[in-house]
């Protein structure tokens, strides 16, 4: 039966115009696949062909098809030669050895960054009041570059908080310049993390904040700061005499240049890392550095999280692009090399691991789009929360955990996919592993993630949410033996509760994420 070869199909398929070059699309497809699974399966050379294929209407459609066919032509190229110049350069002091921590990037760097914002990564969110177009252009745009992605986050997770909660006058003088659609826009970022570590900000936080007249003054190191060299950060700190832990911390919006036109805050090095290569991440010092209180220092911590919100679902949204990325690589490269006779993609064992692949991506898909869903829903929620907020955190730690663990897996299948030649950087595999590294640990490691699913699922009952939604798509008895084994678990000890956590809630993200798919299209 494998062996039977299929007809050539008369369905249009997507053409590849992605690094590896793929076999003849008007060859017949690999035996043993009819057209329809082929079909299915060329959606994996296109990201928005890939989105087409799972949601009912894309905004902006043209939009993105314009990014596509730009990022085909020309920014793959200049991303991989940004990733192959490894980290930008910080250069300190001027000519008369005056302080300007400048950062010197490759060449186009700027020509693929400001491309994002002026399609509408940041401005779209406040103007169109939606979520959706910002992330769709993430998944679009990362497929090329997920680092890039990195620098729209966080200036995505800048310009919410500054309109939700900044005082008029702090709206009018710093949200036009984070919201102009041409490539004078200010950027943003979110920098919390501190030397002695980004899991347990409450311990680890020790950025001081003292009022000052009408603002505030900043006294810290921030050790894990994307976008360095920002015109804007929101940054964690504890004013004069809070109370310890998290719930004495405050956000705050700290410009690059005080107002006497002197540097704001000072980047002590940049950091060399194994990816996001592109993305200056650096220390930064702050020196009674002028702030802006961002709400209630009360509430704080609440602003925080709502910072991680929005980069966790891109987190989720990036990594489902990753792997399909890999994918795409790895289906291109299966058409062409041939062992024992035929293309490797022929062979059965090949072939099957393609096909349940594809369908994990639809699902891994799935749940990052329902966490995108629920954020667009509850993004302008102010606490006390609704009970749709805590069922968008159940998901959204869901949706963090398992998009990320699962672009590290299919990036290293697809590496594997390429045999030893993956492990050559010319082919382009090795890079997307390096890249899924980051997503796994960043905005909350995989651990971050199960924990504070568990304490939503038993402080907020969040799991009785997400079970009632789930059960209008597939009622099961699957469904309702996992909702018991959550209940049960969540009346362990707390040590066995935690300790024995991972294999529950990777049951659950995969049950949510295959029952959400099967709701999609
Ligand atoms: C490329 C890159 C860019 C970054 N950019 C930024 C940025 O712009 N702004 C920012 O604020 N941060 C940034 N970070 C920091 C990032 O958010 C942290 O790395 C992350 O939150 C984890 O913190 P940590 O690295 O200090 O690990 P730690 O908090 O020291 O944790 C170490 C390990 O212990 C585990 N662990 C901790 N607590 C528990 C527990 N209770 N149970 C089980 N395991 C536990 C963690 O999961 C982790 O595996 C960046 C990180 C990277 C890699």
């Amino acid at each position: 039966m494998w062996d039977t070869p299929s007809p050539a199909c008369p369905v249009n398929r997507v053409s590849s115009q992605i690094s590896v070059p793929s076999a003849d699309l008007d060859a017949s497809v690999p035996p043993g696949l009819t057209c329809a699974e082929m079909a299915a399966l060329d959606t994996l050379r296109s990201p928005l062909a890939f989105l087409q294929s799972r949601l009912p209407e894309i905004p902006h459609r043209n939009i993105l098809q314009a990014e596509e066919a730009w990022w085909k032509g020309e920014g793959v190229a200049i991303s991989n030669a940004i990733d192959r110049a490894g980290t930008p350069w910080l250069r300190m002091f001027d000519r008369l050895g005056k302080r300007v921590d400048e950062i010197l990037y490759p060449g186009e760097y700027q020509t693929i960054l400001k491309r994002g914002y002026r399609a509408g990564v940041v401005w779209r969110a406040l103007e169109e009041k939606s979520l959706i177009p910002a992330y769709l252009l993430m998944y679009g745009i990362s497929f090329h570059d997920p680092g890039i992605c990195c620098p729209y986050t966080v200036s995505l997770g800048t310009a919410v908080p500054l309109a939700k909660y900044g005082a008029a006058e702090l709206q009018s003088r710093f949200l036009p310049q984070l919201t102009r659609h041409d490539d004078s826009v200010w950027q943003g970022a979110t920098w919390m993390t501190e030397i002695k570590g980004g899991s347990d900000l409450g311990a680890a936080v020790e950025t001081t904040a003292r009022p000052a007249g009408g603002r505030w003054l900043l006294s810290g190191e921030k050790y894990f700061s994307s976008n360095a060299g920002a015109e804007l950060a929101v940054v964690a700190a504890r004013p004069e005499g809070a109370a310890a832990g998290v719930r004495g911390l405050a956000l705050f919006l700290v410009p690059r240049y005080r107002e006497n036109g002197e540097l704001n805050y000072f980047i002590r090095r940049l950091k060399d890392k194994i990816a996001t290569r592109s993305v200056p991440t650096g220390e930064i010092e702050l020196k009674e550095s002028e702030a802006y209180l961002l709400g209630s220092a009360g509430a704080g911590i609440y602003l925080i999280l709502e910072v991680l919100n929005v980069s966790r679902v891109a987190n989720s949204v990036v990594s489902v692009a990753l792997a399909q990325r890999a994918m795409a690589g790895a289906l291109s490269y299966a058409e062409e090399r041939v062992a024992f006779g035929k293309p490797i993609l022929h062979h059965p064992l090949l072939r099957h691991q393609f096909e349940n692949r594809l369908n994990a991506l639809r699902s891994a898909f799935a749940l990052a789009w329902e966490s995108v869903r629920l954020l667009n829903e509850v993004w302008m929620e102010r606490p006390p929360y609704s009970e749709r907020y805590h069922l968008f955190r159940l998901v959204a730690h869901l949706a963090k955990y398992w998009t990320a663990e699962f672009a590290v897996d299919t990036a290293k299948w697809a590496m594997e996919v390429y045999g030893g030649l993956g492990v050559l950087a010319e082919y382009g595999a090795e890079r997307w592993l390096r890249e899924a590294m980051i997503l796994a640990i960043w905005e909350g490691t995989s651990h971050r993630q199960i924990l504070d699913g568990l304490e939503v699922m038993d402080r907020k009952r969040a799991h009785q949410l997400l079970f009632r939604r789930l059960a209008e798509i597939a009622p099961s008895e699957e469904l309702q033996d996992i909702e018991s084994q959550v209940e049960r678990h969540l009346k362990l000890p707390p040590d066995e509760k935690e300790a024995l956590s991972e294999p529950l809630f990777r049951k659950l993200a995969i049950l949510t994420a295959d029952t959400l798919a099967r709701e999609t299209k």
